[in-house]
This record gives C-alpha cells, structure tokens and sequence, in this order.
C-alpha cells in the first residue's frame, strides 16, 4: 500500500514531494496498485496548457464499474456500498449490498442498452437522492454513454438548455420527489423543458412518490417493469483512459454554466485516492456526505470515490430542516456515521437553530467531519468543532471545483494541523502558485494573489462541452502555463492556503485589493449576525466602497440598526482595519443564493450599484423572490 494511505505530517510532506518532483512515477504507482486494468498506459502523462490539452494514462483500456463495483465482490459482496436514508424518518432505510449494487446497475445498464444507448451517448439524468441516480450513473458508465445528471431542483428553463447542450438523447427521471413536506411534479418539469429538447428519444421515469403523471405514448416508459425483465448480466464496455466519463455543468454562480467534461482513467484515480486519504476512511466506516449527486461533491465523493474504495456511502434523500433541524444529527447517530462532509451553508443555518436540537443526539461515531462549497467563515468552524466534532474530529476544509474533479487544497485528518478558514496544503499531487496582476508568480509566504495551478493532475476537466476555445479562454489565458481557478487565495508563514473569494470579487478600496471572505467573515463574529455578503460600488475618493448586506438572526427582539452598523464596523477594523470599513449596511431577510446554497454576489454588486434593469441569467437562483425585497430594502441602507 505504498503512497496510498498517509499517516502523518512527515509522510504527507515526503510523499508530496515525491509526487511533484516525480509526478509521472508518483501517479502511476497508485494506479498500478490500487485499481483493474484492462490493459496498462502506454504513457503517463502528456500535456500542454497551450492548446490546452492533458491526458493521463493514455493507451490504458479499462471501466470504472469494474473498479466501483466488479472487484469488491469477492471479498465485500454482502458488505453495505449505499446505504439510503428516505426523506421521511419514518421510512425505513435500504441498504444496498455491493453484490445487489452489481445486479441493479447491470440490469439498468441493459435497458438502457434496449433503448439504443450506446457508447459516447448522452444521457441526462434529472432525479431526486433516491438509489436510481445512483445506479443509473453507474449503469451509464457501465455501457460508456456520458452521463449529465442535472440537480433536480433547477426549472425547466434550466434543464432544457442542459439537455440541449449535450444533445442528450435520452432523460431519465421519476414521477415526483420529496422535498421535506413538499412533494415536487419532476416530471412535469421535465414534459415542460422536452417541448424545446428534440434531440430527447426516451423518457425513463422511476417511481417514487406514486402520484399521477401524464406519459407520453412512445416516448415515456415506466422503469421498474422494464429492470424486472431485464438480464442481470451486462459486459462493461472497455474504455479508453481519456474517453468521456460525464459532463457536469458548474453552478452558475457567475454566469452561464460550463459543461465540463471529466474523462475516465485519470478522474477515478484520483477521486479514489483523496478520498481514501482526505476522510482517512477505514474499512468498516460508514461515509456520509450530505451534498445532492447532482453537484460534482456528489459525482466524486458519494459515489466514485467511496465505491472505488469498497466504502459504505450514505444517500440522504431529505433536508436538514425536516421534520425538524435534529435530522441531520438524528441520521448521525442512527447509522453511527464515522465521516460527515457537508456545505458551510448548512453549518451556518443549523448552528442559527441552536444547540438543543444538536443535544438530543449521539454524535460520539463522529471521526472527520468536512466542509466544502464556500470559505467557511471563522464563527461556524468554531461552532462545528465545537459542538458537533467535539474538538476531536478533525475539521477537513476542502477547496475544489467542479472543474478539479476532486479535492485539491485540504488537511489531511490527524495528519495536518487544522486553522479555521484555511484549507490549509495541496492535496499530494497538487501544485499551487499565486500570481500577481502582472502575470508573475508570488514566491515566498505571508503573500495573496489569484490562485492557479501550474502542473496537470489527473482529475482536471479536459474540456467544455463543445466549446474548447471558452474551456482555454476561461482557464488557460489569464496566465501563461497555468490553470486559472478564478479564486483568490493568502499563502500565511507556515504555506497554508486560504481562498480569499472569487478574484472577480475582488473590490479594490484606495488601491488596496479586499476579498469579501476576511471581511464577511468578520462581519459573521457579531454575535447578532447570522449571515452576510460584501460587495463594493463606485466611490468618488477611494475609487469602491464596500456594501454590505446583512441578515440578523432571528431572535425575536428588535434591534437598533444605527448601534448594530457602529459594532459591525468596529469588529471590522479590529479584524482587518479601518479600510475595510462598511460605507453601506442593508439588513435583509435572505441572500440571493444558487441551488448549491452559494451567495450569488454578482446580483449584489448590481443592486448595490443600483444598477438592477439587467441582472443576467438568474435561472440557477433558489430563491429569486428575495431579489425584489432586497432592491426595495436598498433604498433604505446606510
Ligand atoms: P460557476 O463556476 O458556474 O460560477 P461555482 O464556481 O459556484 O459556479 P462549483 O464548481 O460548484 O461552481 O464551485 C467551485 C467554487 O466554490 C470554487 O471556485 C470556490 O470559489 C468555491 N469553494 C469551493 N470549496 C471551497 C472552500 N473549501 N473554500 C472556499 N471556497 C470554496
Ligand atoms: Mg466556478
């Protein structure tokens, strides 16, 4: 097991080493040890940032079904590989067998067959958290087609451009969700986009929720019926390393989605080996992130990355707030969860419910505990570590895109010190640098700039769905050689790395370049405040100022905002100092969010600049109601 479970700081420091002075044997140790090849590379790696193109393994012929499933049957056929949680806390869970996982993706796979899916297709699955998305992305990866799971909650508007896009030509979906004490008509979202999808053949609708659906003759089938009669023997496809695995479309916080494409050799490899190492997962732990499969968190550490390594992987179908804001913690101590990976949005919104709910329940089987998504600022790390790892679980703060596949800047539980807010290291593998305006790269420590990586790692996207020249425009120009993530970042005196936001929000005050992270988080300490987002507007003086919108936390009493705006901006300038002082504090029910549960800034920054007759492309807002209030609310800021 060489290289391949770290155990300690020094370990961590000497195989990092390894595999950036000699990435090429570093990587193919672990992909000669650890997964079934059908045939072995002929070449490591090849790659030129220019064009841009990467390829990892290239001659090597294998499936990731093979890897995820296939092997572990020998020895972990009646182990548990997914483990469902219902919505409902009074269904009953399902635990799936990796010898019955075997049964169900093989019978999906060859109805899937049946319906003219071959290999290079597009599939788009559109379900709820149920075993189906599961099996059916696995089933996909069986036969070779490339699947696009899009998030069951995103309109119709949304899907259909999805499904257009890729020219998917076939959707799979259910008869409904739930959602908490809501049922959602998916289908009916679905009929709704297919009015503009010709290229969509066949409709596969699972059941779940038993409801009433119209079912278009010829195009729409019931699956069950179709799996009952279907062989549980299907072959898998032999791929080539660097045929397509799946598109998976970014969230859209800043603009259009990109469909990335992730490919197959070099994105098994390495979601498999982060995740053995970032959870530092053991055999007979039980795995639970709670993110949607929908979002890249769910493609590479719910089901490929635990499933490769033989894992236990829960599936939550529900909603932290349902019944109550104890689901989480119940579900916790229910399935004695040894590894919890969920998004700081969550932490924020069950730590604003207080600590009874948590109290309630044993949370003693709680051994690393994960974040990901957004910086977490520095209260609700505290209030994580606190109260839910007990100051003994390890918080692992892991910054990655959907574009990196898997987990790039992280500490490694027991092994790395952790700091709240910093994500600390490169992942091994990973080589960071930060870059100033100019194009050069910043040596040293104690330093910030915009975050790039400078050498392939074998999980990157290759490219955007039918549009390489926005894949090269949007990562491999701003610098020369170098993969552009977008992010700022600070390098502190001991190498830890902390993303200071996204650089497009980068607000430069009298010369001084501000990231909204430092000072939201800031904002955050106010012991009355539950939530909030910087942006900045032109100013005649400094050149920007900085607004801030704020949400209070729900206490019931009233609150004298002229005292609350003084306090925040003292905090402020304790924290960072007085140039980072609010000009302008709008205290707002909510924050425009997408469906991920990220703030969407760029809509701020407009009402801000009281610029709101054109906001963009708002189709991936959860809550777009809000944008109104807090445009009405804008007139009244300070
Ligand atoms: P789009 O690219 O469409 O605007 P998006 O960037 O939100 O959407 P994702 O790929 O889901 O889509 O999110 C990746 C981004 O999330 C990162 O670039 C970073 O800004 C942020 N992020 C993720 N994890 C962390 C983390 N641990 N700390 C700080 N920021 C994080
Ligand atoms: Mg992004």
């Amino acid at each position: 097991m060489s290289n391949y479970h770290i155990k300690h700081l020094e370990e961590y420091y000497q195989v990092y080493r390894k595999s950036v002075r000699e990435p090429e044997n570093f990587w193919e140790e672990v992909a000669e040890e650890h997964f079934m090849w059908r045939k072995k590379w002929d070449t490591v790696l090849s790659w030129d940032f220019s064009k841009p193109e990467v390829k990892w393994f290239e001659g090597a012929q294998l499936n990731i079904t093979e890897n995820c499933i296939d092997r572990h049957l020998a020895t972990r056929g009646d182990k548990t590989a997914i483990l469902f949680e219902p919505n409902n806390p009074k269904e009953a869970s399902v635990s799936i067998s990796y010898r019955e996982l075997s049964e169900r993706v093989n019978k999906f796979a060859n109805v899937l067959k049946d319906h003219g899916i071959e290999k290079g297709d597009r599939v788009c699955i559109y379900l709820p958290m149920i075993p189906e998305l599961a099996v059916s992305v696995l089933a996909c990866a069986r036969i070779g087609a490339i699947h696009s799971v899009v998030f069951a909650g995103f309109s119709s508007t949304a899907l259909s451009t999805r499904i257009n896009d890729s020219q998917c030509k076939m959707v799979i979906t259910s008869d409904g969700s739930y959602r908490g004490a809501k049922t959602i008509d998916l289908k009916g979202i679905v009929d709704e986009a297919l009015n503009d999808c010709p290229c969509v053949e066949t409709v596969l609708v699972a059941r779940r929720i038993l409801s009433d659906i119209n079912m278009k003759i010829g195009r729409d089938k019931w699956l069950q019926p179709l799996l009952d009669e279907a062989s549980s023997v299907c072959a898998a496809e032999v791929m080539n390393a660097e045929d397509a695995l799946f598109i998976l479309y970014t969230s859209g916080s800043t603009g259009m989605p990109k469909g990335m494409v992730h490919t197959t050799a070099g994105y098994m490899v390495y979601t498999a080996y982060t995740f053995k190492n970032v959870f530092q997962y053991r055999e007979d732990d039980i795995y639970w992130c709670t993110a949607d499969i929908g979002w890249i968190t769910g493609h590479s550490y719910i089901v490929y990355g635990p499933l490769a390594n033989g894992a236990t992987t829960v599936m939550f179908e529900g909603v932290p707030s349902y019944p109550d804001y104890g689901r989480f913690w119940e579900i916790v101590e229910k399935h004695k969860i040894n590894q919890f990976y969920t998004a700081p949005t969550a932490i924020r919104a069950l730590a604003k419910q207080g600590l009874e709910v948590v109290e309630k329940y044993d949370l003693s089987s709680l051994k690393t505990l994960g974040s990901v998504g957004e910086p977490i600022n520095e209260e609700a790390w505290h209030w994580y570590n606190d109260n839910i790892g007990k100051k003994k679980s390890p918080i692992v703060d892991t910054w990655w895109q959907t574009e990196t596949g898997g987990i790039m800047i992280t500490p490694i539980p027991f092994v790395t010190p952790t700091k709240p807010t910093y994500a600390t290291l490169p992942f091994i593998g990973i080589q960071p640098a930060l870059m100033d305006e100019n194009g050069y790269e910043i040596k040293g420590n104690q330093v910030d700039g915009r975050l790039c990586i400078k050498f392939p790692w074998p999980s990157m996207a290759r490219t955007i769905w039918g549009n390489h020249q926005r894949y090269k425009d949007t990562y491999f120009s701003a610098f020369e050689n170098k993969y552009f993530t977008g992010d700022g970042a600070l390098r502190d005196e001991v190498g830890y790395y902390r993303i200071t936001g996204r650089v497009d929000d980068v607000i430069i005050v009298s010369g001084h370049n501000l990231g909204t992270a430092p000072i939201e988080d800031a904002v955050n300490e106010h012991p009355a405040v539950a939530e909030s987002a910087i942006v900045g507007f032109p100013h005649d003086i400094k050149g920007n100022a900085l607004y801030g919108f704020v949400i209070l936390k729900d206490t019931g009493e009233s609150r004298d905002h002229t005292n609350l705006r003084k306090e925040i901006n003292q905090i402020i300038t304790e924290h960072i100092g007085p140039i980072a002082k609010l000009d302008k504090i709008q205290f707002t029910q909510g924050l425009p969010k997408t469906r991920s549960g990220k703030i969407m800034r760029r809509i701020l920054r407009k009402i801000a600049c009281n610029d709101t007759s054109n906001l963009g492309d708002t189709s991936t807002l959860l809550n777009p109601e809000i944008v109104q209030s807090i445009i009405d609310g804008a007139k009244d800021s300070k």
